[in-house]
Formats: structure tokens, C-alpha cells, sequence
């Protein structure tokens, strides 16, 4: 009999471990070793979980903090922000809408037009480069 239900996703094969590791099990890179962080070419930044569009270069700033950082995401609509109080903090969580996967964190501290620091792992996102 044909179920109704989505066909589950098995992250441990569309996913390398890394990316898995953050996506699935809300890991956390280790600061400055991200791909991205250091990316200033021009370009859209994808979940590289569902391909779903979440930041755009025009955003992305320097915030010397080790990880890729943005002052919007390109829609509100395409992340999903949480309360996180694990490791005896109080963070905002900042997740895929369309996969759930975690991106990484938002702190109050941007020093950008906004406020906002979206801390975002480069494993959880993939980049492509505007032609
Ligand atoms: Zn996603």
C-alpha cells in the first residue's frame, strides 16, 4: 500500500558528515575554518541541505568572528528562528524553513544597518557565484 507521507530524507547520504554533523545534529564548525568565511565574491548562499535560498553577498560582512556573517537573511520567510538555551546561554537559533536543518545563530551585536549578526556555519550553506 502507497502512504501519503513525503519519502524520508536520508540526510547521511545526500549529506557529507560535516554537513550533516551541523544540519542534522546542530553542530557547530570550528571559527575561521569554514569555506566561506573569508568569501567576498558576489553570489547567492543556498542551504546545503535543500538548495533553498537563504543569504545574499550584498548582506555578508566581516565580524572578525570566524564565521560567515550576515545582516539579513534575503527572505524572512525562508528561515525559521528559534530559542536555543543550550549550553547554559540564551541564543536565537536560525534554521532552514523548507528542510529544518540548522544554519547557526543571530545575535543582537551587528555592527551593520540592521543589528543583526546571522553567525551561519559555511558547511550548512552553498554558494553560487553570480555569472
Ligand atoms: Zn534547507
Amino acid at each position: 500500500m502507497q502512504t501519503k507521507d513525503k519519502p524520508q530524507i536520508n540526510w547521511k547520504t545526500k549529506l557529507n558528515p560535516q554537513q550533516y554533523h551541523i544540519l542534522r545534529e546542530k553542530g557547530t564548525e570550528h571559527a575561521f575554518t569554514g569555506k566561506y568565511v573569508h568569501n567576498k565574491k558576489n553570489g547567492m548562499y543556498h542551504c546545503a541541505g535543500c538548495g533553498a535560498v537563504l543569504f545574499s553577498s550584498d548582506t555578508k560582512f566581516d565580524s572578525g568572528t570566524g564565521w560567515p556573517s550576515f545582516s539579513d537573511p534575503v527572505t524572512t520567510k525562508n528561515i525559521v528562528l528559534n530559542d536555543d538555551d543550550t549550553h547554559g546561554m540564551h541564543r536565537i537559533e536560525v534554521l532552514c524553513k523548507n528542510c529544518s536543518g540548522h544554519l547557526g545563530h543571530v545575535f543582537d551585536d551587528g555592527s551593520t544597518h540592521s543589528g543583526k549578526r546571522y553567525c551561519i556555519n559555511s558547511c550548512a550553506l552553498k554558494f553560487e557565484e553570480k555569472s
